[in-house]
């Protein structure tokens, strides 16, 4: 099939190289023109791993192409995937629909028989009927046939975006003709023959599990973050209490780490679009548990503050502060609403000098918060520290000698902020160590 792919970031570029890995003829398109010029060579504009060999490989081959030119995508294809961003709308909790709207418009403007448009992007249940109904009233009745809208919600994470592709836990697809489901069916066959199941609903259905999943990840996490602060408070320890409850087949232990809480570009603000969407749909009472969802996962980020400046005897100010991370999760670049570079921020704006270090988020960090310090190795970092802080769980950071670091820095304090370094290596190699909800285990 031949399919075009509109918003080449995180996701879209993803999912054109993996569509042109199953069989597909592919072109992408995106308005940032340097973003294109990286691609056209084979090169992903951003760190994920795996994506540079599918991309390096998918354009060799000839089968994936990019352009800026909407003309070319809908002379090119009929049937076109949208991943434009959809972030929160400044000064309000609702989704900004902007570039959506845009890509949407673009592209039908430029069409001329009939096509299929399906949204991978996150957005307010009730998009997709609002596109059709926008694009009815723009092209009039009659003349002749309107795009047809559908749905297919991407669940992919940062880190794993090529196999989460591949490989998917299952495939959505919110359709309103047996005709775009065929399509649909047809695109995905060989994930489909591959064992994915494929789930066939309407719009509505579809846009709404999307933020449902997220909304449900990040009260796992509010919730074991909750826990954590009473593990503190009573003296009991978050660690054993999440391995515990995580090994009952009905909780299970994905996302019941504690620590400094959820960041990125999709569940801050999916839940808060949420949140605004059930307000305009009458129903704002139905979810204010999100709100404290929310509130709960921003407070990690002060409590690791709190703690960090009662280590340091009371202030932050002529105090050297070593940061180790900066991407707002491991195997990542991306620094979007980063639990990390918060709390390094705000540490800074508190008068210490930061230093950061992250294996692959240094460069969009330093654009994010030119204000901190930043360097390319741990050694670096932590040299002549006053204490460290673990705030991105990179494997790297698991592996560091506690023994070789302690030689480096002035004081040896470190806050493990995400619980996955070994407290009693650390403490043996001499180092006072702290952990959100487990004072008993230190
Ligand atoms: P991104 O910011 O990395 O990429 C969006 C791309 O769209 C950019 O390259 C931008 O230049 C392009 N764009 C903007 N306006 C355009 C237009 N009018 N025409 C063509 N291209 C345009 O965003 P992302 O992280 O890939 O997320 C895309 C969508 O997928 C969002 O709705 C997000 O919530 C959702 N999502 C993201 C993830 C994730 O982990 N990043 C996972 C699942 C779903």
């Amino acid at each position: 099939m031949k399919l075009s792919v509109i918003g080449t970031g995180y996701v879209g570029a993803v999912h054109a190289a993996c569509m042109a890995v199953i069989g597909h003829e592919v072109l992408g398109v995106d308005t940032d023109a340097a973003k294109i010029a990286e691609l056209t060579q084979g090169r992903p504009p951003f760190y994920e791993p795996g994506l540079a060999e599918l991309l390096n490989r998918t354009v060799r081959s000839g089968r994936l192409n990019f352009t800026t030119s909407f003309a070319e995508a809908a002379a090119f294809s009929d049937t076109h995937f949208v991943c434009v961003g959809t972030p929160q709308q400044p000064g309000s909790l609702a989704a900004d629909l902007r570039f959506l709207d845009a890509a949407v418009d673009a592209l039908t403007a430029e069409a001329e028989g009939p096509c299929l448009v399906v949204g991978k992007s996150t957005v307010p249940v009730g998009t997709a009927e609002r596109l059709a109904n926008r694009l009815r009233d723009r092209d009039g009745n009659g003349a002749h046939e309107h795009p047809e809208i559908a749905w297919n919600p991407e669940f992919l994470r940062e880190g794993f975006a090529v196999k989460d592709t591949l490989t998917p836990a299952r495939l959505v697809v919110g359709v309103r003709s047996p005709s775009a489901d065929r399509t649909l069916r047809k695109v995905y066959r060989p994930m489909v023959n591959a064992g994915v199941p494929f789930i066939s609903t309407d719009p509505a259905t579809a846009e709404l599990l999307k933020v449902a999943s997220n909304a449900f990840l990040a009260t796992k996490i509010s919730f074991i973050n909750t826990m954590a602060e009473l593990c503190e408070a009573s003296g009991a320890d978050v660690v054993t209490l999440a391995n515990a409850l995580g090994e009952d087949p009905r909780i299970g232990h994905p996302f019941l780490s504690a620590g400094l809480g959820f960041g990125g570009s999709c569940l801050p603000k999916d839940i808060r679009a949420l949140s605004a969407r059930a307000e305009e749909l009458g129903v704002r009472e139905a979810v204010t548990f999100l709100r404290q969802i929310d509130e709960i996962n921003l407070r990690q980020r002060q409590r690791t503050v709190d703690l960090a400046r009662t280590l340091l005897g009371g202030a932050f100010a002529g105090r050297n502060v070593a940061v180790l991370g900066a991407a707002f999760k491991p195997d990542s670049d991306d620094v979007r609403d980063s639990p990390a570079l918060a709390v390094a921020a705000e540490i800074h704006r508190e008068g210490a000098h930061v230093r950061v270090h992250d294996p692959e988020a240094l460069a969009n960090a330093r654009l994010v918060h030119p204000e901190l310090d930043y360097a390319a190795t741990v050694h670096d970092v932590c040299d002549g520290a006053d204490i460290v802080l673990h705030l991105t769980e990179w494997d790297l950071y698991r592996g560091l000698d506690p023994r070789t670091l302690v030689r480096l820095v002035h004081a040896p304090i470190v806050v493990d902020a995400r619980n996955t370094l070994d407290p009693v290596e650390w403490r043996a190699a001499g180092w006072t160590v702290r952990a959100l909800g487990r004072q008993a285990a230190l």
